[in-house]
């Protein structure tokens, strides 16, 4: 399954992709920066499309997963 993948080292933690996420997969710890909870993420899209630094890519998940 796909999941989102946030560049975390420019990430400003603006939490967009926190409120666009339905599924409540995306967390900002501290409010440092946007973590996404991968056993919740089914890989919409939806937290991408509003991160206005365009840091959230959609891919397979990798085999650490
Ligand atoms: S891809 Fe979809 S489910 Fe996953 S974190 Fe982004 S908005 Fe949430
Ligand atoms: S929308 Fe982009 S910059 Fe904002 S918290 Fe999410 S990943 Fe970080």
């Amino acid at each position: 399954m796909k999941k989102a993948f946030i560049d975390q080292n420019l990430c400003v933690a603006c939490g967009c992709c926190l409120t666009a996420c339905k599924l409540n997969a995306v967390s900002i710890p501290k409010g440092v920066c946007a973590m996404v909870d991968y056993s919740k993420c089914v890989g919409c899209g939806m937290c991408a499309k509003k991160c206005p630094a365009s840091l959230i890519t959609i891919k397979e998940e990798s085999a650490n997963e």
